[in-house]
């Protein structure tokens, strides 16, 4: 038994500790050089969902690692209006209605760098994880399946996992029907050190697992803080010295989203433009706001800006196919206006292990065991991409699903 992965991403990386813990063979392959090749992101909300599988995923020292250097945030999400007066204060999990965030009969939410938990995920998998390696297609047969990458490489194993993300090339093989759709909204990503956050943001937006404030045009300026209780490098040293992670400063993570109108008509020059560039124009974007909140990503650091564009997939049936199967962005894709795209993709590496061990065992097969696994898992991860495109609808004017 030896399941392939494709993507070192958080769900692919999530489902190799599960396999690992369960002693089954695992691979991973990523088109990345290396684990930090390229830009990240910044700060992600983890809920319940994702918390429960990373617990379940973790060896206990590596869990107690990820607590150790993520932030409790107070559990709210505020909404302010351009004066950057508060409007209101959701409970988070009912503003991005979680529906499995209890863990032990308690809300759980943490904030957490996204470069530190993958840094956690990828510990002890330095053997089982191959770069350099994009993947065109595979190739199933009665006895397994090869994954076939861009050099001519080949891996085969008993099961494939497509978690590729968003633009997943397993996808467009396994699901060929699939469809995904430019969602009509975009943000500049970007990051502000705290200190320089403490200047140019109202208090609770240091606190608070996310502050949001918009205008007419649905233009939102978002801020989520990352506040580690003991900084990574120095967490490692102190409770896994084995495991080195870098050294990272407290920030405020900071999007400038809207309708792609606000941003120009010139999208190639946008996904070309350098950070001062999208810095700049995100702070001419605020420059009305009488909070004066064209001063925040003026404030931020410098070389941290990025322009993102929004993609969803529409809801499908996904149809049965032997030995091969996704999980992540790579099957729902949503826009990031829950913050939930992450946690469902640990969720779904969760409870792939679980239907893997089952035939592994020997108590149902292979085929039987996708089925039931893609059964819930597009149940659920459907359901979050349609709340998903909702809210964005709400909030950033996102195009409505197109009808499968
Ligand atoms: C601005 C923004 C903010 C967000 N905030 C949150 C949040 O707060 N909370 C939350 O839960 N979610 C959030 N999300 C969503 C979250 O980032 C994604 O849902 C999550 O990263 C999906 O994980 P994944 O493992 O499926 O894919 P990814 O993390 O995208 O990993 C995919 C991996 O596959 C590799 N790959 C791609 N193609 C190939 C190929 N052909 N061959 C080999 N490897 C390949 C890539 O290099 C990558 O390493 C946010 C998203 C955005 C854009």
């Amino acid at each position: 038994m030896k399941i392939i992965i494709i993507g070192a991403g958080i769900g692919g990386l999530c489902l190799a500790q599960h396999l690992r813990a369960s002693q089954i063979e695992v691979a991973v392959y990523d088109r990345d050089a290396g684990p930090w090749d390229r830009k990240q992101g910044y700060r992600l909300h983890l809920d319940a969902d994702g918390i429960s599988a990373l617990k379940a995923a973790l060896p206990g020292p590596l869990f107690a690692l990820f607590e150790a250097t993520s932030m409790h945030p107070l559990p709210y999400t505020t909404i302010m209006d351009t004066s950057f007066a508060i409007q209101r204060r959701f409970q988070t999990d009912d503003y991005s209605k979680t529906q499995h965030h209890l863990t032990d009969g308690i809300a759980q939410h943490l904030n957490v760098n996204r470069a530190t938990l993958r840094e956690i995920l990828l510990q002890d998998l330095e053997d089982v994880c191959h770069w350099d390696a994009r993947l065109e297609g595979y190739e199933t047969d009665e006895t397994g399946v090869s994954a076939i990458f861009s050099d001519g490489r080949t891996a085969r194993g008993t099961m494939l996992v497509g978690a590729d993300g968003a633009g997943s090339a397993l996808r467009r093989q396994r699901a060929p029907d699939a469809k995904m759709m430019d969602s009509g909204a975009r943000a500049i990503y970007g990051r502000l050190a705290l200190s320089d956050a403490r200047r140019v943001l109202p208090p609770h937006a240091l606190a608070d697992i996310f502050t949001a404030a918009f205008d007419t045009r649905k233009l939102i300026l978002g801020v989520g803080p990352v506040i580690y209780p003991m900084a990574p490098d120095q967490a490692a040293r102190a409770l896994l010295p084995q495991a080195r992670l870098r050294t990272q400063d407290d920030y405020i993570g900071c999007i400038i989203a809207g309708r792609k109108e606000l941003f120009g008509d010139d999208e190639a020059a946008l996904r070309a433009a350098s950070s001062d560039t999208l810095q700049d124009l995100a702070s001419r974007l605020l420059a009305e706001w009488p909070s004066g909140a064209a001063k925040v990503p003026r404030a931020g650091e410098a070389g941290s800006f990025f322009y993102v564009e929004m993609a969803s997939c529409i809801p499908f049936d996904l149809q049965p196919e032997t030995r091969v199967t996704l999980l992540g962005d790579a099957i729902h894709t949503m826009t990031p206006s829950l913050g939930r795209g992450a946690n469902v993709a640990l969720r779904d590496a969760g409870l792939l292990r679980n239907w893997i061990v089952k035939h592994h065992k020997g108590e149902l097969s292979c085929d039987a065991a996708l089925q039931a696994y893609e059964r819930e898992m597009t149940t659920y991860g459907f359901e979050v991409v349609r709340r998903s495109a909702d809210m964005g609808a709400k909030l950033l004017g996102q195009d409505p699903l197109s009808p499968s």
